[in-house]
């Protein structure tokens, strides 16, 4: 094994994530966050950019998903040895938690791009002898537990993060903290940052907050007041202990709790959210901040199948490092587009014949993809609002296949899985539907690809960006979508894909109404998509095309990444 100091050779971005998804071996990963994170450092990879990462270890990892006969989720723990994929670092550092000092060691994943790109991602890590047993548990299960659990791993991520950066000698030039997860980091730079008492006016004026905002950069990623970390100052004080004085944290993170976006914010000097719309709503959420926007991609060559990788490579080499390249599609002759979709959809339908029992779908049936993450305002059932009706439409014309975990402790996202799956058996072979277990990278590689369309229904203006339909448009398939998020950008109506519902509102964070939304998507499936998909074979060809010479060829990583080296990390 070659040594890793090479790469404290310079100075780096060091991006603080909760999660990063690389890979399905490392289970480190629940949903969008975690894959945005694992695309961004590939692409990171392939630019040769200077960065190194920083998450949790997540021994346990998210969870296995399974259905018992009710069709009620599973969760079991993910069972994985980081010591076969991961290199243990020598050096510990030590964080200070309910006043004990609790270890952190960080094991070395390197991302290898094939341009000769190479990143380190460290993993950290409090399960290690000499630790109380409570405290070797704090990296083990990703969003489990309360918000005690939370806020250790928290301060095990930025504090503990921040500090093993510094003595295993990697120097930085830029935190980016990827969400409010990490925020803490920035109380450990205020310390790092602070002026002798003797040399200032006052204590107050010993913090220099403008030293720590010039070297943090804050994405935020959750358009509702509800959605970001919050923890009591009693159990911050107990758990934490006076890492700055209260009176000045009150000041950073908010004066009845402890916010960790509003901490975030207050010492950043760039603040983005990930999608044009969702910076207008953040800007709206956080009047007093001045908030940009960089919209989300996903990472080229993890998210192009195996068909269409080989279909780039014959008619635009050089796309995956550098995917603009994809805006030249018309250069790819119909019948080869249509065919690698077909191998794509093929794929896939192999790959349900082998993990759903009995299920064989039909090639020649317009397939309807949707998956994430099975929460609540992500509708997944909302196309099943009028059984009747979607028979009347879809009887024989189409067929869905959905995936997506609930978090363990959402009942409404359950219930939500358990509808599909006693809707599956409802419509049977009239309008197949089939439910993948254990959504992950691997599921989502094989099943975007092979679906003719990708539904999304969010409830406005709650999707902050949305990922998975920017994998579809890679491989050709259309996105039929609420337009919210990254998609009020990428939709042009009948030429991209198709939107369900009204336009967007300016920056309103009132939610939807669900009425308007199901009509058009009952609307549009019958009048536009069916009649286009069987009868006019050349039109959907051309739609598929505009996917991804207008979509795909600017929604990915590459572009992304080049938008916040140059309008934040330069900055
Ligand atoms: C891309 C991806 C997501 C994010 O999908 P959204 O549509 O943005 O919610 C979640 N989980 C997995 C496994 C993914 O690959």
């Amino acid at each position: 094994m070659h040594d890793w100091r090479h790469f404290t050779d310079q100075a780096l971005i060091a991006y603080f994530s909760m999660e990063i998804g690389l890979t399905a071996e490392i289970p480190t990963y629940s949903g969008g966050l975690g894959v945005l994170a694992g695309d961004t450092i590939k692409s990171a990879a392939d630019m040769k950019l200077p960065l190194v990462a920083v998450t949790l270890l997540s021994r346990k990892g998210y969870f296995k998903q399974s259905f018992s006969s009710e069709g009620w989720q599973i969760e079991e723990p993910v069972s994985w040895k980081p010591e076969e994929l991961l290199e243990l670092l020598p050096g510990k550092a030590l964080v200070t938690i309910e006043k004990r000092d609790v270890k952190v060691q960080a094991w070395l994943y390197r991302v290898k791009s094939p341009t000769g790109g190479e990143l380190p991602v460290l993993f950290l890590d409090t399960d290690i002898p000499g630790n109380l047993p409570e405290d070797r548990q704090i990296t083990d299960q990703l969003y489990g537990g309360d918000k005690t659990y939370r806020l250790k791993q928290e301060i095990v991520l930025g504090i503990g993060g921040a500090r093993l950066l510094q003595i295993l000698g990697f120097q930085v030039r830029k935190y980016h903290l990827n969400e409010g997860h990490a925020s803490l980091l920035t109380l450990e730079l205020l310390n790092r940052h602070r002026r002798p008492v003797e040399d200032t006016w006052d204590e107050r004026s010993s913090w220099d907050t403008r030293l720590v905002q010039e070297k943090c950069v804050f994405t935020t990623h959750t358009p509702v007041e509800a959605g970001h970390d919050k923890f009591p100052y009693d159990l911050v004080e107990r758990i934490m202990g006076a890492v700055v004085p209260l009176s000045l944290l009150k000041e950073l993170g908010g004066p009845d709790e402890l916010n960790m976006t509003m901490l975030a914010l207050n010492l950043s000097h760039y603040v983005n959210g990930v999608a044009k719309k969702h910076g207008e709503v953040s800007q709206a959420l956080f009047p007093g901040f001045e908030i940009h926007a960089i919209t989300n991609g996903v990472h080229p060559f993890t998210w192009a199948s195996l068909f269409m990788t080989a279909l780039y490579d014959k008619y635009l080499p050089g796309w995956a490092n550098e995917p603009e390249l994809l805006v030249r599609i018309d250069l790819i002759p119909d019948q080869d587009i249509w065919e690698a979709h077909r191998g794509a959809k093929a794929y896939l339908f192999q790959y349900i014949s082998e993990v759903v029992e009995g299920v064989q779908l039909d090639p020649d049936i317009l397939t309807i993809g949707f998956a994430r993450r099975a929460a609540p305002y992500k509708r997944s059932n909302m196309i099943f609002t009028d059984t009747e009706r979607l028979l009347a439409i879809g009887d024989g014309k189409i067929q869905l296949v959905y995936a997506g975990k609930a978090h363990p402790n959402d009942e409404q996202g359950k219930q939500m899985i358990q509808e599909i799956k006693s809707q599956a058996d409802y419509f049977g072979d009239r309008i197949k539907i089939v439910y993948l277990p254990n959504y992950n990278i691997d599921v989502a590689s094989i099943l975007i690809p092979g679906v003719d369309i990708w539904l999304n229904n969010p409830l406005r203006p709650l999707e902050a960006s949305g990922t998975s339909g920017m994998k579809a448009a890679l491989n050709g398939v259309p996105n039929f979508s609420v337009l919210d998020g990254w998609w009020i950008e990428g939709h042009i109506e009948g030429v991209t894909g198709w939107s369900i519902g009204p336009p967007p509102t300016e920056t309103s964070t009132d939610v939807s109404s669900s009425d308007e939304d199901v009509e058009d998507l009952y609307n549009k499936l019958e009048k536009v998509i069916l009649p286009l998909y069987y009868g006019d074979r050349e039109g959907w060809i051309n739609v598929m095309k505009s996917a991804i010479g207008k979509n795909a060829y600017y929604f990915n990583t590459h572009v992304m990444m080049r938008r916040y080296v140059t309008e934040a990390y330069l900055r």
